[in-house]
């Protein structure tokens, strides 16, 4: 009774590595600051896949597993705050609160983190059924609160973040580059506030359908359509005022610079290290546009998240595809994943 069913990453350093279901001693709190929880609901992300081909990232021999919600069974002594029985959610970043991004109010960019503290992908994390964190990676959840909508919260706070740094107005025509999984969860939040358009541009069938059923205006295939034409047209010339590139290659960014309207932001969202992309300047001088980056979230992007769930705000059934036992992760989970007609597939330990 003293083991669990995890999914242990096993790094290889030519392939990538490979992920294993495992049977693995279950952990024990070790610190007075520690609580151990029962993962209730681990939602599978993007990243997890990128691990796996050697494009992300990770500890040889952790738990993986970042988008995760659960109960705690067990609490350090110096924990006054929670009690056993709460139900929470993990931030998976753990920050310093020391550092000098941390004390300028840019955690999500703490120095400490970038030395590899990510629960689920650097430290055990939510592929299992029990999970020991500090208090500080925790946010108490309401008692009401579904707990497997509520290992959404994760990536949909770095959707209101996004949200936030994109600074919509009501008159804005707003384009999302890519209706992959953030894509969809960050149109969702875009989708709640008063906006002229939302214009989805997704070369896959299932993901362009999809964006256009969570509520987006217009969907642009960029294999058989003009986009910059298709832009003109559904804005009556006025071109894209915020632009959110949720892929994050050179084409998709180089896209950007063809539909933006003048005065325009572009959000940088989506990740891929490699990408190196052409810009002219004078393009961004003469027409006053803004190029900015979103990354992660901070604290107060939880809350949000938190709320936005809580309330029933975003349509979780929309946004959760299938829900799946752990021991189904390598065999259903992924493979859905890699067919890419899914949104969010949630496993239960
Ligand atoms: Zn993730
Ligand atoms: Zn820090």
């Amino acid at each position: 009774m003293n083991k669990m069913l995890a999914a242990v990453f096993h790094k290889d350093e030519t392939s990538g590595g490979e992920i294993k279901l495992e049977e693995v001693d279950i952990p024990k709190i070790k610190k007075d600051d520690h609580v151990l929880i029962e993962v209730k609901a681990s939602s599978i992300c993007g990243t997890d896949l990128k691990i796996l081909k050697g494009g992300h990232p990770a500890t040889d021999n952790t738990i993986l597993g970042h988008e995760f919600a659960g109960e705690i069974i067990e609490i350090g002594e110096n924990i006054t705050d929670l009690k056993i029985g709460d139900k929470v959610v993990v931030d998976p970043n753990e920050k310093c609160g020391y550092c000098i991004n941390c004390r300028r109010g840019l955690s999500n960019l703490c120095e400490y983190m970038a030395l590899g503290t990510t629960f689920g992908i650097f430290q055990n994390g939510g592929f299992a059924k029990y999970c020991v964190l500090p208090r500080s990676a925790l946010f108490k959840l309401p008692d009401s609160i579904n707990l497997i909508a509520a290992s959404l919260i994760e990536p949909l706070a770095c959707a209101v973040h996004c949200h936030n740094i994109a600074d919509v107005k009501e008159s804005d025509n707003v384009v999302i580059i890519g209706a992959g999984p953030m894509g969809l969860i960050i149109e969702s939040v875009i989708r709640k506030h008063p906006i002229k358009r939302l214009i989805s541009i997704e070369m896959d069938e299932w993901r362009g359908h999809k964006a256009l059923k969570l509520g987006a205006d217009h969907w642009i295939n960029p294999k058989t359509q003009n986009v910059k034409q298709e832009i003109q047209n559904i804005t009556n010339g006025e071109g894209a005022d915020v632009i959110i590139d949720a892929v994050g290659i050179a084409e998709t960014f180089e896209m950007a610079t063809t539909i933006w309207a003048p005065g325009a932001k572009l959000v940088c969202f989506g990740q891929d290290y490699r990408a190196e992309a052409k810009i002219k300047p004078n393009d961004i001088v003469r027409y006053q546009r803004k190029i900015i980056g979103s990354y992660i979230g901070y604290a107060e992007d939880f809350l949000d998240a938190i709320e936005l769930i809580a309330n029933h705000v975003i349509d979780v059934d929309e946004l959760i595809t299938t829900t799946i036992p752990l021991s189904d992760l390598l065999t259903t989970g992924f493979k859905l994943m890699n067919e890419r007609k899914c949104v969010k597939i949630i496993t239960i330990p």
